[in-house]
């Protein structure tokens, strides 16, 4: 059984067969699926989501491209709907430099990513991380919450940083980006990484992996991440199926 730990259902991609194709995942081998929120709306979407469909599971939080207009006590209504059964993460939350260059947007980002991760330690949630060209504030950020557990999603830093986080206690997901002929960096982690820290994910609907690569993403593709996974440890891939989806579960306590 598949757990993609990471695939927004909320997005407008799967209006016209959103229901359909979360109820048919359990029979395509997919057993469960986070869907974390990037806003208040999204993550109100991903807890509907969740009462809907047994599988379903939801994570609420700022996505660091979504701060504009909103303010720090915004984040009391995560912190309310953070509270469902259903929510297991507060997420995705982060640094995002790729898009935001401006030193006062980047400041707004560290302040709600600092912020949302003391949210998660009085919870006694895990967080999932959005770490994007951002690597040393991440890190820093993570670091001065030494509460503070989860997984840096999509990972596209560096060994080095990966040991970092497996010392701290945290985890590392992957999506397409490994099925690539040109994924490298993302392999040589890969190749280090102790098993018991790696969780696999679609981030649906973007990044399909190969050969689906270009079109609209869905969990049934994670098996792919799986594959490539196994390759690269050199293990049958059932093996990599069944440890991905425990540390998925015991991550988020399902
Ligand atoms: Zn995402």
């Amino acid at each position: 059984m598949l757990f993609d730990t990471h695939a927004h259902y909320n997005d407008r991609a799967f209006d016209a067969d959103r229901d359909t194709l979360l109820a048919s995942l359990p029979e395509n081998g997919v057993g469960l699926v986070l869907c974390p929120g990037c806003d208040i709306e999204s993550s109100r979407d991903c807890v509907a989501m969740a009462e809907k469909h047994p599988h379903v599971y939801a994570a609420v939080g700022f996505h660091p491209e979504n701060l504009d207009g909103v303010t720090l006590s915004d984040l009391d209504t995560i912190a309310a709907m953070a509270k469902h059964p259903k929510v297991k993460a507060i997420g995705e939350i982060g640094l995002d430099y790729y898009w935001v260059k401006d030193e006062e947007g980047r400041k707004k980002q560290r302040d709600f990513f600092d912020a949302q991760l003391s949210l998660a330690e009085q919870l006694n949630l895990p967080v999932i991380v959005h770490d994007r060209e951002a690597h040393k504030d991440s890190l820093d950020l993570v670091k001065a919450h030494p509460n503070a557990r989860g997984v840096f999603h999509c990972y596209s830093g560096s060994v080095e940083d990966a040991k970092t986080l497996v010392i701290l206690g945290w985890s590392i997901s992957f999506t397409g980006v490994i099925t690539f002929k040109n994924a490298r960096k993302a392999i040589e982690v890969l190749e280090w990484l102790p098993m018991d820290r790696i969780m696999i994910e679609t981030d649906a609907p973007y990044m399909a992996p190969e050969p689906y690569r270009g079109k609209r993403n869905d969990s049934r593709y994670v098996y792919r991440m799986a594959e490539t996974i196994a390759r690269v440890k050199n293990l049958p891939v059932e093996e990599v199926i069944r440890i991905t989806t425990e540390n998925g579960k015991k991550l988020f306590g399902i």
